[in-house]
């Protein structure tokens, strides 16, 4: 069974069907996605429309309960863009589309099982708004121990937008350190991060996702460049999305 895993999508359609046309070519079995399909991005109702479409489930991120009901802990730029999508979702209140997109968006789950996989869009202790990020490895063991406690054997989050591999040492491997490709063993628990489609912030700005094979016991990290001018070009146009949301994109960050 190979699964390809992917996370906050932001908005936006240019790497979501670049990273979808990719996983076309790729053998794979199934689509998941970890949460924050909407929030930042100018395509929030197209990007909805194709993970309902393609994804056998899809968790809640902080940015889709944002959207949903309520911005909470969020700088102006992102209530702002939160107020902004909802408002694409509401254009159209009587359209049958409308209707199951909400359904849709009103089903997302906090967490879920993919096989010997936790999956929670921030953190096992707090699903949907704790960040579990790289330098928390060797900054707060206590915290990662925490965590791991609350992981039976593996799990998968989103929320940092930084692709990579947490062990239960606690030790944190980007992609690069693994030749792209991490193998499971019988010594280590990890947490792992498939990095975001729509807006990575490692200081990469190609689309970032990964595809678990079970059968081979190991995750691939991917990285697809997209037409990320675009994408920009279009949050630039749209007032109420912060210019500085676009120009961040440019430099994934
Ligand atoms: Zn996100």
């Amino acid at each position: 069974m190979r699964t390809a895993i992917i996370s906050d999508i932001h908005g936006n359609l240019e790497a979501l069907t670049t990273v979808l046309a990719d996983i076309d070519n790729r053998n794979v079995d199934r689509v998941i996605c970890l949460g924050d399909i909407l929030g930042y991005g100018p395509d929030p109702v197209e990007c909805v429309e194709l993970i309902a479409a393609r994804c056998e489930w899809s968790l809640l991120g902080n940015h889709d309960y944002g959207a949903l009901y309520e911005p909470t802990n969020f700088n102006a730029a992102a209530e702002q863009a939160a107020y902004w999508t909802r408002a694409q979702f509401n254009r159209e209140t009587n359209d049958e589309d409308a209707v199951r997109r909400w359904e849709f968006l009103g089903k997302l789950r906090v967490r879920s099982a993919l096989g010997n996989f936790l999956c929670v869009h921030g953190s096992p202790r707090r699903p949907i708004n704790e960040y579990i990020f790289p330098e928390d490895a060797i900054n707060s063991p206590v915290k990662m121990g925490q965590i791991f406690d609350l992981v039976d054997k593996h799990c998968f989050v989103g929320h940092t937008h930084v692709p990579g591999v947490f062990t239960n040492e606690p030790e944190f491997y980007p992609p690069a350190d693994l030749g792209g490709v991490y193998r499971f063993n019988e010594e280590e628990r990890v947490i792992i991060n498939p990095g975001s489609v729509g807006q990575p912030r490692d200081q990469d700005p190609r689309a970032s996702y990964a595809i678990l094979d079970e059968d081979e016991g190991l995750v691939e990290f991917n990285r697809l460049e997209y037409d990320v001018e675009t994408v920009a070009k279009k949050i630039h146009a749209i007032p109420e999305l912060n210019n500085w949301l676009g120009d961040r994109l440019l430099e994934g960050r």
